[in-house]
């Protein structure tokens, strides 16, 4: 049996580096938002090349987080994309704001410029493009954009650990980013986890006090209402001893994407576009037989897939109360998008295995 994806092999594989991770916050005393979380934070603040990084308890809490830090409230709208994990937008609405879907660019799967630019309307006061797939999005223009109608930017940055474009790492651009632990991520701890990252030393601040009671500056005092949203010294500890491999995992994701693109030509599929700095978070393939090769891998060959996402978030009952959205490109990807294993330690010379199996699939 080939899972999609198993996070249990990757811990396994840095096993000597994790548990002296876990023995060090055992034996020393610190629990919460400690030594580890600060070492972690400017480790990961570095690696980015970003000046700030605030650990928090998951990725949905950075966005939530990240939004209420810029102000955001009930009449603001913020432009996102239906092409991706619910948080994105459930994050909108924890904050009271309207989420405003656009279509996503067919190739990149990721948001469209010109839909982006035709959405924007007096009300929009942000904009959360999403990374999809660790794919990295061309960031440069759509911050232009942002900049012309004076829009903040929120990274969505949980598929895209390391990811690079225009010699900049994604999250690296936006006003803020949110980064996601969660254990199937490129860079995953052993529970929740997840991190606020920014230049910019007030909204920094502002972020770091709302994650902990509205507390400000160490004054144990709430100056408004703050959540309790903290990284943990243990999940802190863990990743900051995986984040030295990060790159390289990356670099055999993308060896193993490179090696689908190579043996997948030919067949009647659209791989997933190609860039240098993508880190292939998921390696999805398009194909209007994704329901029937999918049962047929798992059910005749013994191969894990997995759907990212099969209901788009604008189709989902709760998105559709206020309006009724139509994004044909995202539902035509969400109808045809199959994420094939693409893990290193599930896919290291199973590839040609795999291409072998969907081949077969597709003459069913
Ligand atoms: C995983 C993910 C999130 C949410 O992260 P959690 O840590 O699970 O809260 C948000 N956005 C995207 C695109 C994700 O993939």
């Amino acid at each position: 049996m080939i899972p999609q994806c198993a996070p249990q092999w990757r811990i396994r594989r840095f096993r000597e580096a994790v548990d002296a991770a876990i023995e060090a916050v055992v034996a020393g005393g610190h629990y919460v938002l400690g030594p580890q979380v600060e070492r972690f934070e400017s480790s990961f603040a570095n690696y980015l090349g970003v000046r700030h990084c605030i650990g928090v308890n998951s990725g949905t809490d950075a966005l939530v987080l990240a939004l209420k830090a810029l102000g955001l409230g009930p009449g603001d709208e913020v432009i996102t994309v239906s092409m991706s994990f619910c948080a994105t937008a459930l994050a909108i609405l924890q904050v009271n704001a309207e989420p405003h879907f656009v279509d996503v660019d067919p190739c990149s799967r990721c948001m469209d410029l010109a839909q982006l630019e035709a959405a924007i309307n007096p009300r929009t006061a942000a904009i959360i493009p999403v990374h999809l797939h660790g794919y990295p999005m061309a960031m440069g223009p759509l911050m232009a954009l942002a900049e012309r109608h004076g829009l903040a930017v929120v990274e969505d940055c949980a598929q895209a650990h390391g990811a690079r474009r225009d010699g900049r790492a994604a999250g690296s651009w936006g006003l803020f980013a949110a980064f996601s632990f969660y254990p199937t991520k490129n860079l995953g701890c052993i529970g929740d986890g997840g991190a606020i990252v920014t230049n910019d030393a007030a909204l920094a601040s502002r972020a770091r006090s709302l994650r902990q009671y509205g507390w400000h500056k160490g004054q144990r005092v709430s100056r408004e209402a703050g959540f309790n949203s903290r990284l943990d010294e243990l999940q802190a500890a863990v990743l900051h001893a995986l984040l030295p491999f990060l790159d390289e995992g990356n670099r055999e994701r993308a060896d193993a994407a490179q090696h689908y693109q190579e043996l997948l030509q030919g067949l009647p599929l659209t791989p997933p576009l190609q860039h240098p700095g993508a880190v292939h978070h998921q390696f999805a393939i398009a194909t209007p037989q994704r329901d029937r090769l999918q049962n047929y891998l798992l059910r005749q060959e013994a191969i894990s897939t997995a759907v990212h996402y099969a209901d788009p978030i604008h189709m989902q009952p709760l998105f559709q109360r206020k309006r009724l959205w139509h994004l044909p490109e995202t539902e035509r990807l969400a109808s045809q998008l199959l994420s094939l294993p693409i893990q290193p330690e599930v896919v290291q010379g199973r590839v040609p295995q795999i291409v072998a199996a969907i081949g077969r699939g597709l003459q069913q």
